[in-house]
Order: structure tokens, then C-alpha cells, then sequence
């Protein structure tokens, strides 16, 4: 398998006071392009800064970190934030979505961060939205919007610059069932259809076994991994 990210002996530490907080602790990990993972823990196990490290939010106390072949460890800050504008799509738990942009500018926010700023842009938001099924809404505003809408449009702009990873940190924790099987199953199809890696944080057990790999956090360390039957 030739990895598209690749983890070795990450570990992020924290000193708060006198205390010494592990939060990871020596995770070693290889996923292939186009894989669907899901990581599951209970809270405090390190997933989310897990995927902050993987994403280039937080710097690793220490370890390596291999995106597409380049160590992101030893970029500089601006180096960094580029690898996270542009090569990484982030849905967090909440759609956090601007709430006096509509759904067609909330997605097209995700190019400002961007290098590229083209005419275009306005068309790939909505051809976004289209493919995340609310093609109809694009000039809807947030607060007009369902919870699930919100999330199409989180993941509509989590693809906006075509990044070759998502990362997902509990983005349906707050739905009920029926949408949040609707989304995962729209997550699922973007993994496949647009062959973007997922990485999925979801404390929904039945959802995660979905994925081609769970991963099992417990205090920071990586203590499992399930390969889809
Ligand atoms: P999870 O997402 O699995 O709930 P986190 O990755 O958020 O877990 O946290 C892992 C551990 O690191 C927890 O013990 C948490 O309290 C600690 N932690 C996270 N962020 C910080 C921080 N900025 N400062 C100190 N401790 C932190
Ligand atoms: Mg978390």
C-alpha cells in the first residue's frame, strides 16, 4: 500500500501547571488514499487532537507526520496553514456555519482562504451544492436551513478546494438518527464518488463499523483497529 498519511510515534503533550497531560501518546498509523475511517474512544482519548495534528492545527510535541510523501512537521507557519486551507477539508461537530452568509457564500468562504480566488468560484459552490443535494438552496441562509442542510452545506464546503483528506470531528453529534444516517451515508458516497480520504470521529459504534478501518483511541494511544468484514 502506498500511503497517503502516515503517523509515526506521534505524541502531543500538554503541561498545565505541575500536571503533565498525555493527550497522545506514540500513535503510529498508515492510511491509503480513499479510505473511510472512523475513530472511536470515549471522551479524552485523544481523537480530536488526533485529527488537529493530522490536520495541521496543532504541531506534535513529537513524531512524524507524512502527507502525500512530505514531512508537514517541518513546514513553517505559513507553509502549515497553507497545507490546511487547501489540502485538508474540516467538518466539526457543530456546522458552524456564518449565519449572515448564505449557503452559496459559506462555501465560497472556504476559497478566501485559499490561493485560488477565481470566477469560478461561485459555480463550484453551487455545483457543491448540488452534489450534496440542496442545489435548490444555494441562497438560503443558515438560520433557514434544517440541521441536516447545515451539514450538507459543512460538507459542500469541506470540498470547496478540493482536498485530498476530510476530517470530521463528530459532525452529526447533535442530529437525530434518521439525518445522521442520511449524512454519513452522503459522506460515504463523496468518499467514494470524489475519492477524498475520510477520517471520521463518531461515537456512534453502528456508524463507525461502516468504515473500511476503525481506529479505537484510549488515553491517547491507539489501541485498536477493525478492518471491515
Ligand atoms: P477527545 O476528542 O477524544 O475527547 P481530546 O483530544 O480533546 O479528546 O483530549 C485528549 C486529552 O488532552 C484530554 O485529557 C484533554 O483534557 C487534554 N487536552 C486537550 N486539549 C488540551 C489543551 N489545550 N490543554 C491541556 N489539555 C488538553
Ligand atoms: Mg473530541
Amino acid at each position: 500500500m502506498v500511503a497517503q498519511l502516515e503517523l509515526k510515534e506521534v505524541s502531543k503533550i500538554y503541561r498545565v501547571g505541575d500536571n503533565v497531560i498525555t493527550a497522545l501518546d506514540r500513535v503510529s498509523l498508515s492510511i491509503a488514499k480513499g479510505d473511510f475511517i472512523s475513530v472511536v474512544g470515549h471522551s479524552g482519548s485523544g481523537k480530536t487532537t488526533l485529527v488537529s495534528i493530522v490536520g495541521g492545527i496543532l504541531r506534535p510535541s513529537s513524531g512524524q507526520i507524512l502527507f502525500e510523501g512530505e514531512d508537514i512537521c517541518a513546514l513553517g507557519d505559513v507553509d502549515l496553514s497553507g497545507y490546511r486551507n487547501e489540502r485538508i477539508g474540516f467538518m466539526f461537530q457543530f456546522a458552524s456555519l456564518l449565519p449572515m452568509l448564505t449557503a452559496r457564500e459559506n462555501v465560497m468562504l472556504a476559497a478566501l482562504f485559499a490561493q485560488e480566488r477565481s470566477r469560478e468560484e461561485q459555480q463550484r459552490a453551487d455545483h457543491l451544492l448540488d452534489l450534496v443535494g440542496i442545489g435548490e438552496r444555494v441562497e438560503a441562509y443558515p438560520g433557514e436551513l434544517s440541521g441536516g442542510q447545515q451539514r450538507r452545506v459543512a460538507i459542500a464546503r469541506a470540498l470547496m478546494n478540493n482536498p485530498g483528506l476530510i476530517l470530521a470531528d463528530e459532525p452529526t453529534g447533535d442530529l437525530d438518527e434518521e439525518t445522521e444516517a442520511e449524512i454519513m451515508k452522503l459522506l460515504g458516497r463523496i468518499n467514494r464518488e470524489q475519492e477524498v480520504t475520510m477520517i471520521l470521529i463518531t461515537h456512534n459504534a453502528a456508524l463507525a463499523r461502516t468504515a473500511d478501518r476503525m481506529l479505537r483511541m484510549k488515553n491517547g494511544r491507539l489501541v485498536g483497529v477493525t478492518e471491515r468484514e
